[in-house]
């Protein structure tokens, strides 16, 4: 699958740490046989993936639709279908289908999402479905208002 990772707080904290665990799982999921892309809302995020080394890892760098999601895919140029995104905005995740991550802010020993993800991924792979909660299917946004 073609699997976007959004970076603000969900590989990336505020003290600009890679969220534990980040490259192994990137490395596992390519292992897999999946093309890992990272997008942010606020741009390309290049300088991310090179303070980081993520140059071996990331298959394309792209600017993300904050609303009106797939219909911006083009003008944004989006030229990648997202199969499976992770975010901590869950509306994103929803949209394209992924998975909703707490936000990342601090290093610290505690966060194992990223193991978590990769558990998602792989029932989801297997199964067209996964029981945790933090899976989004496709299209199941629910309104605010
Ligand atoms: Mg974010």
């Amino acid at each position: 699958m073609n699997i976007f990772f959004d970076v603000d707080y969900t590989i990336l904290g505020l003290d600009d740490s890679l969220r534990p665990g980040t490259k192994e799982t990137f490395r596992k999921l390519i292992d897999d046989g999946h093309s890992i892309y990272i997008w942010s809302g606020v741009g390309l995020r290049w300088e991310v993936v090179k303070k980081h080394q993520l140059e071996d890892l990331v298959s394309g760098v792209y600017e993300k639709p904050t609303h009106h999601h797939e219909e911006r895919l083009e003008e944004l140029g989006v030229d990648v279908t997202p199969e499976f995104v992770i975010d901590d905005y869950p509306e994103l995740a929803a949209a394209f289908g992924g998975i909703w991550v707490p936000p990342y802010f601090f290093r610290r020993t505690a966060d194992a999402q990223m193991d978590r993800i990769y558990g998602i991924i792989s029932d989801f792979v297997a199964t067209g479905a996964s029981e945790d909660k933090q899976f989004r299917a496709k299209g199941t946004t629910v309104p605010l208002f």
